[in-house]
């Protein structure tokens, strides 16, 4: 058993190759949070759930797969949305953050959460045929807004829900990654993909790495921080249909 905690945001296809690979490895603590219930159409890239799930909580769907294969894991399901209010409460308890969320209203709520509490990210993102995968060290420096800087306003041309038109194994490949992360950074090692974008794309089969810093505009861990709290206000969900 590894000992510490992970709280995993999505249980889709990233949080699923995420939660399963997290439990392989032997890391005895998990939450997950999603909001989300199974449907059909999710089987395909969400490894975990099953028909028999069609129609309850993904948290829930989750929690009982990982509970009969492993059973000597602690999973602890929440149902909800992370969001401002409740995120310092939810991450305070726990070691290290993956993200594995569809939205990028949670992707900048879950760095600057993790930034402000000083814990380490673990950023997954999967669009199409490919995603991207960085590690947000404990309070940054650099962090995913040294490289994004600003949410989009709602209603750019953003990929939002960007989950929905996923490649099905891709998902699963990036989740299974940030967990292969997560557990460095729980053993006290360092961090693979720290100030390092990689971008993967299956049809090459290739990974990218694009090296950045940290921006010392950077608003929540530059030099001036305007981002000191979490703003209710300053993240707006994109609600999925
Ligand atoms: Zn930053």
């Amino acid at each position: 058993m590894i000992s510490g905690s992970v709280l995993l945001i999505g249980a889709g296809g990233l949080g699923c190759g995420a939660a399963l690979a997290l439990a392989a490895e032997g890391v005895a603590r998990l939450t997950v949070v999603d909001d989300d219930v199974v449907d059909e159409s999710n089987l395909h890239r969400q490894i975990l759930h099953d028909a028999a799930s069609i129609g309850a909580p993904k948290v829930e769907s989750l929690a009982r797969e990982l509970g009969r294969r492993h059973p000597g894991m602690q999973v602890t399901p929440h149902r909800g949305r992370f969001e401002a209010a409740t995120a310092a409460q939810l991450l305070v308890d726990h070691d290290v953050l993956v993200d594995g969320s569809d939205n990028l209203a949670t992707k900048f709520l879950a760095n600057d959460a993790a930034v402000l509490l000083r814990k380490p990210l673990v950023h997954a993102a999967a669009v199409g045929t490919g995603g991207q995968l960085l590690t947000v060290p404990a309070g940054g420096r650099p962090c995913y807004r040294c490289l994004f800087e600003e949410l989009p306003p709602a209603g750019a041309d953003a990929p939002s829900c960007a989950e929905a038109g996923v490649l099905g194994p891709v998902p699963g490949v990036l989740g299974a990654l940030s967990a292969v992360e997560a557990v460095r950074l729980l053993r006290g090692q360092t961090p693979g993909f720290a100030g390092r974008l990689i971008r993967y794309d299956s049809p090459s089969l290739t990974m990218r790495t694009i090296r950045f810093r940290r921006n010392p505009l950077c608003r929540v861990c530059g030099d001036r921080p305007n981002i000191t709290s979490i703003d209710q206000s300053a993240y707006t969900a994109e609600e999925c249909t």
